[in-house]
């Protein structure tokens, strides 16, 4: 472990790397549980497509591209109001259900539309053709709408990625308290947080923001119905403690995914 000397930090500057490293250690206790929920997801969905269509249990399709997909013009997706459509490349790769194998993976699109809270998934950041074996690319779908295509785990994707996977699956609203439906609620407000670190014109944050981050952080990771008893997030909620009382003391490999995410 590399210390860094806080007396060579300007107070602010320090506050600064304890925020980005209380939004990472954040992230990191969220992580396994996102995966965990995603990954049951996933499996449902196969498993449902194959018994509703009459299909032998665990018949997969890995010949389908998002592009194959997705409707054309789709909003947000297809630039249709200011010209031609960038996103499907060809006629090969237009939508055509009928013409899919055993239909799974438009019945797949269509599990994925019925759980994202506001019916629009994110189909520019994921491959289609992995989504029967790798739930990282169904998990891609709840997060923002681009920059996560070349994201291939939980570790390489940001607190902002992670995060609006929780926000925009309805099904983790089973596992939380706090009411997600509601616009301001502290999941959004932690997603704020990571945001206005990463973004902030100058590396510093006040003692006062600090201050309202690691409570807000905390009190998320402590959120009753399953985080509170979750191995991952209090472990998470007990490094945020020691890095808002100790002195700042980081690793490389710490500062190393500190820089990688403050300039994505
Ligand atoms: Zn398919
Ligand atoms: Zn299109």
């Amino acid at each position: 472990m590399a210390s860094v000397n806080p007396i060579l930090l300007e107070k602010e500057t320090s506050n600064w790397v304890k925020a980005q490293l209380a939004v990472l250690y954040t992230k990191e206790g969220l992580e396994p549980f996102v995966c965990y929920e995603i990954q049951q997801f996933q499996l449902k969905c196969l498993d449902d497509i194959c018994y509703n269509n009459g299909l032998l249990s665990g018949t997969l399709c890995s010949s389908c591209c998002a592009e194959n997909l997705v409707k054309c013009p789709t909003n947000k997706i297809c630039n249709v109001g200011r010209g031609k459509c960038r996103y499907h490349r060809n006629a090969a790769t237009r939508f055509n259900p009928a013409g899919r194998p055993n239909k799974i993976c438009h019945n797949f699109t269509t599990e994925i539309q019925n759980v994202h809270r506001y019916s629009d998934p994110s189909y520019k950041n994921t491959d289609a053709t992995l989504w029967y074996g790798n739930f990282w690319e169904v998990a891609k779908c709840f997060m923002p709408p681009d920059g996560y295509a070349d994201k291939a785990s939980s570790a390489e994707t940001d607190f902002n990625g992670i995060i609006s996977i929780i926000l925009n699956h309805k099904a983790f609203q089973g596992k939380i308290k706090e009411d997600l439906n509601n616009k301001i609620n502290m999941f959004e407000r932690a997603r704020d947080i990571g945001n206005d670190v990463r973004h902030s014109s100058k590396p510093e944050v006040e003692d006062l923001d600090l201050k309202k981050y690691f409570h807000l952080l905390r009190q998320l990771l402590s959120d009753p119905k399953y985080l509170a008893q979750d191995t991952h997030a209090q472990d998470a909620k007990i490094k945020l403690t020691e890095l808002e009382n100790g002195p700042l003391v980081i690793s490389e490999q710490c500062m190393e995914k500190v820089l990688r995410d403050s300039k994505q």
